[in-house]
């Protein structure tokens, strides 16, 4: 039996850590996109440093999006 061979790898869709083969990986990575992650752990998500600072820029620019507009109440009675 031939020894299996793990490499770390960090997975560009989700970000997740894997400590596998090569063929995993792989395997991993060509259906990540489209899976349900609704079950996957509540672990540490790895991303790189530019990879952060767009994650934040777009998280700070949704919440520009938010437009509280201010309305007149209607005089019901
Ligand atoms: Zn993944």
């Amino acid at each position: 039996m031939s020894k299996k061979e793990e490499n770390f790898f960090i997975c560009p869709h989700c970000h997740l850590a894997f400590m596998t083969e090569n063929m995993c990986f792989f395997n991993h990575t060509s259906i990540c996109e489209e899976m349900d992650h609704s079950d996957s752990p509540i672990t540490v998500r790895w991303y790189t440093k530019k990879e952060l600072i767009e994650k934040e820029r777009k998280k700070i620019e949704a919440k520009r999006e938010i437009v509280i507009k201010p309305y007149v109440r209607p005089v019901t009675r």
